[in-house]
C-alpha cells in the first residue's frame, strides 16, 4: 500500500477529509483502515443556489456515515499506487493473491442484501452481510437499507481495491458528482479484467451511469470487446490445427459419442455444456431425446455465434428450439442460470484455464452450480508422442495451459470429488494404446 503503518496518513479532499492508519501490522497480518470525514455543510457550501427553498436533507442525510462514491475519490488519493497494481520493492506480492478481507462498516443498499451477494460473489468473495433495523426504537418499522458488509477472498490487493472502488458506489447508486464521458473511461479502467465477464455487467455499467443511458450503452459496447479480446481469431485456428493432427483417430467424433453415453446413462433430462464452444457436443446431445433441456454456455461470444449458425437456430423448428439454449457466460463467476441441472460436460476446456482460474471454475461448478453429474475431458499429455505432427513436449492447441497424465488428472478430480462431496470415476476416450493409455482422458463425477 506504500505507506509506512507506524503513521497517520491525511489527505484533504473537497468532501471533506479521509486518513489512513494502520491498528495492526505485524509479520502476519495487516490491517489498514480508511477513515471518511465527510462534512455534508461543506458539501453544501457555494451551492446554495442549486438548492433553493433550501430542504433539510442537504443538511442532514446519511453522506456522512454511509460509504459512496465520496469512498472511491478518497481510494483514488489514498490508495492510486495500490489500485494500479505497480509496486517499486516487492512487485511480486503486489502480483499475488493473497487472502485478504474489507469490512465495510456501513453501505446503503435500498435493493437489499440480495444485490450485494450478486456483485461480490462472482468476483470470488464470501460474503456476509448484517442488516440495521431503520430505529432499533421502533421495530415495527423494519429493517432500513443500511447493512454492514464482510468480503473474504484470495485476490490480488489491486483487484480487492479496484472491485470496490466500483462496485461500492453501485450499492449506494447515489452519485455526487456529475456524470460525463470521463467517468466511462475511469469505470473500464478500474474494472479492467473482471468487469467485461461479469454476470451482472449490465446492471453494474447502468447503476454506475445512473440515468446515462447513452454512456450505459457505450460503455458496455466496449465492455463486449474486452470480454472477447478475439480469444476466437487465435483459438479457432489452432482449434483447427488440433482437429487436424486428431482426425486419422477420429477423435473429437469419439469423444463427442463418449460424452453423449455418459450424459444418456445418467439419465440426465437437462443438461449444460459448459464452454461449448461452436457446439459440436450440442448437436449429438440434441439427437437424444431423453433430453428436454440443453444449455450451451461459452465465453466466446464469437463461438456461440457459430454455434447458432452451424446448428441453424433461426431455422429450428419451434419444438426443437425450445430445448436448447446458447448462453453467454464465463466460468469463473458463480451464476445463478446454472443452478439445478441434471448434468453438466466440460469438454477440452480445464486445459484453457491458468492456475487461480481453475480453482475458481472447480467451486464454480462443483460447488454453487452443483449438478448431479459432471463430465470433465482433457487431453492425455503421455499421449502425444503418438502424434506424429506434434514436435516433442509441445501441446495439441497453443491455448493450452497444461495438459495432464492420467496420474496429474486423477490426482486433480480426486481432490475436487473429495472437497466438494462427489464420486468420480475415470473411462478412457479413444483408443487405448498399452503404454502412453488413451487419447483423451474423461472423468465423471456424481454426487
Ligand atoms: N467443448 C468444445 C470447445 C472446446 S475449446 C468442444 O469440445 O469442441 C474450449 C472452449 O472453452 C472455448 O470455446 C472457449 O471459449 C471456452 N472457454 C474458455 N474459458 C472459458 C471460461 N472461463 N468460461 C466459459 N468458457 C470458456
Amino acid at each position: 500500500m506504500h505507506k509506512n503503518p507506524a503513521r497517520l496518513h491525511s489527505f484533504e479532499l473537497s468532501f471533506g477529509k479521509a486518513q489512513v492508519f494502520y491498528p495492526e501490522a505485524s509479520e502476519d497480518r495487516c490491517t489498514a483502515v480508511l477513515l471518511l470525514d465527510v462534512d455534508p455543510v461543506g458539501l453544501v457550501r457555494g451551492k446554495r443556489g442549486q438548492h433553493e427553498g433550501g430542504t433539510l436533507d442537504q443538511y442532514v442525510n446519511d453522506r456522512p456515515y454511509v460509504l459512496s462514491s465520496f469512498l472511491s475519490v478518497a481510494m483514488g488519493r489514498a490508495f492510486g499506487t495500490a489500485m494500479s497494481g505497480r509496486s517499486k520493492g516487492r512487485q511480486e506480492l503486489a502480483d499475488q493473491a493473497i487472502p485478504l478481507t474489507a469490512k465495510l462498516a456501513v453501505v446503503a443498499c435500498r435493493s437489499g442484501e440480495r444485490l450485494i451477494r450478486e456483485l461480490f460473489e462472482p468476483l470470488g468473495y464470501s460474503v456476509s452481510c448484517q442488516h440495521f433495523p431503520l430505529d432499533e426504537k421502533f421495530p415495527e418499522w423494519g429493517d432500513g437499507p443500511y447493512y454492514s458488509v464482510t468480503l473474504a477472498g484470495t485476490v490480488r490487493l489491486r483487484d480487492l481495491l479496484n472491485h470496490l472502488y466500483v462496485l461500492v458506489p453501485v450499492l449506494d447508486a447515489e452519485k455526487h458528482y456529475w456524470i460525463g464521458k470521463a467517468e466511462v473511461e475511469k469505470l473500464l479502467r478500474k474494472g479492467e479484467g473482471w468487469l467485461a465477464s461479469h454476470p451482472h455487467k449490465e446492471a453494474i455499467v447502468k447503476r454506475y451511469l445512473p440515468r446515462q443511458r447513452q454512456l450505459a450503452r457505450e460503455a458496455l459496447a466496449q465492455l463486449a470487446e474486452e470480454d472477447n479480446p478475439d480469444p476466437d481469431a487465435a483459438a479457432e485456428q489452432n482449434s483447427e490445427q488440433e482437429m487436424k493432427m486428431e482426425e486419422p483417430i477420429r477423435l473429437w467424433q469419439q469423444r463427442m459419442g463418449a460424452v453423449t453415453a455418459v450424459v444418456r446413462a445418467a439419465g440426465a433430462k437437462r443438461v449444460l455444456d459448459l464452454g461449448c464452444g461452436e457446439g459440436k457436443l450440442l448437436r449429438e446431445l440434441l439427437e437424444e431425446k431423453g433430453l428436454t433441456e440443453i444449455v450451451g454456455m461459452d465465453v466466446s461470444y464469437r463461438s456461440l455465434e457459430i454455434a447458432s449458425q452451424r446448428l441453424k437456430l433461426d431455422r429450428m423448428p419451434a419444438k426443437q428450439k425450445e430445448r436448447l439454449k446458447l448462453m453467454h457466460g464465463s466460468l469463473m463467476y458463480r451464476d445463478k442460470r446454472l443452478a439445478g441441472y441434471d448434468a453438466a460436460t466440460v469438454v477440452e476446456v480445464i486445459e484453457h484455464l491458468d492456475a487461480p482460474r481453475l480453482a475458481a471454475f472447480e467451486r464454480v461448478l462443483f460447488e454453487a452450480a452443483r449438478p448431479k453429474t459432471v463430465v470433465v475431458t482433457t487431453p492425455n499429455a503421455e499421449y502425444n508422442v503418438k502424434f506424429e505432427t506434434l514436435p516433442a513436449g509441445k501441446f495439441r492447441h497453443k491455448d493450452h495451459r497444461f495438459e495432464w497424465t492420467r496420474k496429474q488428472f486423477e490426482e486433480w478430480s480426486a481432490r475436487v470429488a473429495g472437497r466438494f462431496g462427489y464420486g468420480v470415476r475415470f473411462l478412457p476416450v479413444g483408443e487405448e494404446d498399452a503404454q502412453v493409455g488413451p487419447p483423451t482422458q474423461m472423468g465423471v463425477f456424481t454426487l
